[in-house]
């Protein structure tokens, strides 16, 4: 059979593993005795769970994080060895799945730990579990009275393998703010009427906000991901992904004529519009509309009128003549514009533009080291 010839791509999303090792590395080098999980839910933040977890493991990551079981069901038979922990707690009706793949729940609920319990009873075998203590977030997790019922009848647990107890930082991304000392304070107290096991508490801000938080087991996601754990001071963080658009078109447009969608962006002054073959549909978020810029040969063009679902257009009156040929390519995320600053500049959180990178976009994912061999 004739292999057809590769596609010339319009849109390519690079993913530098080895960059997300080397973020995962640093952070494991930071923890004197905790160990270093990798939080891989919503496909690794998107970039591709398949890739990344493999990656990690190979660099020593024995735990995994997801959020429902479907995601740690995909990830089962690329990671034989190692502990999958689901964050959305034990669905009914999941119990046996959760067996079959080695999924281990986090229990969110006495109601949750009871069925557990009951279908460890029912298995005859041991079944492993970490629990969810809330301590503020009120999102998941066992409250205040759910604790006491448990510490005053420890015989809840029986039949189960307690992995770890763990809680999740609302403002760890806050230096100082007074809800994460408050959180730990909480977790300790409701720690000490418990039975011992491991402790989990931090994400990736909590890591890098007090050592304290670290306890046994740290839960980072987006600082692998090259999302600045830190608000405030420079990204500690190597970035990871860079995106580019093919430029279409570039087209001369007169003074007061209207660009996109709506007419609504008008030139002010006669000038020259580049088209690019990325939208909405590729993860470039409409509020990029009068606020984004793309970089074209390292220099920047306001992103002009509406974003389409395909395309994108830019103001490129200001680069000099002959930068901007059809054919081209405009950087979206790169060395010239952090995930953070297109957050920034489309209203959200790097969290939000790297979950919302679509699958049309061509992936291409560069091996940890030169040499190493992989197949994808
Ligand atoms: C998503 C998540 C994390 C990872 O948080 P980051 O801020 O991405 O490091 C950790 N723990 C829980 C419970 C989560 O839901």
């Amino acid at each position: 059979m004739i292999k057809p010839e590769p596609l010339e791509a319009t849109a390519v999303l690079t993913v530098n593993l080895g960059a997300i090792v080397a973020n995962w590395l640093g952070l494991r080098g930071k923890l004197p005795r905790a160990e270093c999980a990798a939080v891989v839910k919503a496909d690794a933040y998107g970039l591709g769970a398949e890739k990344v977890a493999p990656a990690l493991a190979a660099a020593g990551c024995v735990t995994f994080f997801v959020a429902p079981l479907d995601e740690g069901v995909v990830l089962r038979p690329l990671l034989p060895e190692a502990e999958i922990v689901a964050l959305s707690g034990l669905v009914a009706g999941n119990e046996k799945e959760h067996v079959a793949h080695r999924v281990t729940p986090v229990l969110n609920s006495l109601e949750e730990i009871a069925r557990w319990q009951a279908f460890a009873w029912s298995s005859g075998k041991l079944l492993p579990a970490w629990i969810h203590l809330d301590t503020g977030m009120n999102r998941l997790g066992l409250d205040t009275s759910a604790v006491l019922s448990l510490a005053t009848q420890p015989e809840r647990l029986d039949g189960l393998l307690l992995h770890g107890w763990m809680s999740h930082l609302a403002c760890a991304d806050q230096a100082g703010h007074p809800m994460s000392v408050a959180q730990l304070g909480r977790f300790h107290l409701a720690l000490a009427r418990l039975p011992k096991a491991r402790r989990s508490l931090a994400n990736s801000a909590g890591i890098f906000r007090s050592r304290a938080l670290h306890l046994e087991l740290v839960r980072p996601g987006a600082a692998l991901y090259g999302i600045n754990p830190t608000p405030t001071t420079t990204n500690p963080q190597l970035s990871v992904i860079t995106m580019k658009g093919r430029i279409l078109q570039v087209r001369d447009i007169d003074r007061g004529k209207g660009v996109g969608y709506g007419a609504k962006h008008k030139m002010d002054r006669p000038g020259r519009i580049a088209t690019i073959a990325v939208g909405y549909a590729d993860g470039c978020l409409r509020s990029q509309e009068g606020r984004g810029r793309v970089f074209i040969d390292g220099q920047p063009a306001p992103v002009v009128g509406q974003v389409s679902m395909d395309l994108i257009t830019a103001d490129v009156t200001e680069l000099p003549n002959g930068a901007v040929q059809p054919g081209g390519w405009a950087e979206l995320i790169g060395p010239h514009r952090s995930v953070d600053t297109v957050a920034e500049e489309s209203g959200t959180i790097g969290y939000e533009i790297l979950t919302s990178l679509s699958r049309r976009c061509r992936r291409v994912w560069l091996p940890p080291c030169e040499g190493e061999k992989w197949t994808f």
